[in-house]
């Protein structure tokens, strides 16, 4: 089997699985517990921030830890609307957002705030001008992805950061970062950023964890109130495995990165090239676009069944992404970027590891061109 779903998830590091294992057996004390295996979890979570904190170069006590990027970024979003409320209560984000920070805007919306969202171009990009020109007296946030999810576009966060640091230092601004990590490079402080997320399985750790940095100084109304861990930001007994796992992931990750970034826009270009050699299919990534997402459309066809047929022949992809995938509704993110309802509807989106190689593209591109043809024979025996 070929695995074509890592914006999805990804496969853990085995290093990953194991700590997780051995943390767990052997270090269950309370953080919060005051006797020795208290202090040994504690020691472990202290570590853990420290590596975390080293691999974004932040401070350690800027690091937040959530149970995952849907989880940063409701507590980034709701937590400072709620924080900062008589500043205002306006938003600027874009549309083609991630649900988790989409369904956040429209439920503040309806809890009293006014949020725009800024439509993008036919890449998927905004740029600095507009977040500028969207601006007013009582805006309190911007949220802006680094990467895209659906289609893989990079949003110029950095430009958009340094506007807003200097001509309107009092909007915070919020960066979802979860498919960016790791693939393309952003300085979370040279671009301003007070608030990012992240989720560790995006980057070959575990699932159900993730963290929030939050700049120092930064005060945020927590979503959860309970027993003051994170800094009084994130009630509950710290998941001291996972954090652990997640730490050891992004050590990982972040070594060579930019050496394995560069090897898989290599083969993105090679599999973009054999997508528009298949003259059935649209191109809806750009090739500027981040280095590990191709997307594209099969008008006139279900994505799901080539999915399907796909896994037949042993190769797992993805339709739209992976937590709309069930709503079986046309692309948000595709009609934002102007496609028609048709084209939204039939995404297909592949997204690689570094496992892969040329030879996987090949294979990946032979097995889609035989999936065609079989689905063209059918539509002419049946027509
Ligand atoms: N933001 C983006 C851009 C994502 O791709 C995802 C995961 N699909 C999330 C946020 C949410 O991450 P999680 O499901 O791990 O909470």
């Amino acid at each position: 089997m070929i695995y074509f779903d890592h914006a999805a998830t990804t496969p853990p590091y085995e290093d990953v699985t194991r700590t997780i294992a051995e943390v767990m057996a052997a270090h269950f004390g309370n953080p919060s517990s005051l006797h020795r295996l208290g202090e040994e979890s504690g020691k472990l979570l202290r570590k853990a921030r420290e590596v975390c904190a080293e691999a974004l170069k932040v401070k350690p006590s800027e690091i937040i830890f959530t149970s995952g990027a849907t989880e940063s970024n409701n507590l980034a979003l709701k937590g400072s609307a709620l924080q900062y409320i008589s500043r205002g209560k306006h938003i600027i984000t874009t549309n083609t957002e991630h649900s988790s920070v989409y369904e956040c805007c429209k439920q503040l919306e309806t809890l009293g705030w006014e949020v725009t969202y800024l439509p993008v171009n036919s890449t998927g990009l905004v740029n600095a001008e507009q977040v500028a020109a969207a601006i007013r007296e009582d805006t309190v946030l911007v949220s802006v992805m680094h990467v895209n999810n659906e289609i893989g576009s990079v949003q110029p966060i950095t430009e958009i950061g340094k506007m807003l640091k200097k001509d309107h230092a009092r909007v915070l601004f919020h960066v979802d970062g979860v498919q960016g990590f790791g693939k393309v490079s952003l300085s979370i402080v040279e671009s301003g950023i007070d608030l990012y997320s992240l989720s560790a399985h995006k980057w070959r750790g575990p699932k159900g964890v993730g963290l929030l940095y939050v700049r120092e100084g930064l005060v945020l109304s927590p979503l959860l109130s309970g027993g003051g861990q994170e800094g009084g930001l994130r009630a509950g007994t710290e998941n001291i495995p996972y954090i652990v796992g997640m730490a050891k992931a992004i050590r990982l990750t972040n070594e060579n990165w930019e050496t394995r970034a560069r090897k898989l826009s290599g083969l993105k270009e090679m599999l973009i090239q054999g997508i528009t050699e298949l003259p059935e299919l649209v191109l809806n990534s750009d090739r500027a676009g981040a280095p590990h997402i191709v997307h594209f459309s099969c008008p006139g066809m279900k994505a799901e069944v080539i999915l399907h047929m796909l896994e037949e022949e042993g190769m797992f992809v993805s339709t739209q992404s992976a937590c709309s995938s069930k709503q079986r509704k046309p692309s948000r993110v595709l009609l934002a970027i102007g496609k028609d309802t048709e084209t939204a509807s039939t995404g297909l989106r592949i997204s690689l590891g570094e496992e892969h190689t040329e030879e996987h593209i090949n294979k990946l591109l032979k097995s889609l061109g035989k999936v065609l043809k079989q689905l063209h024979q059918l539509k002419g025996e049946t027509s």
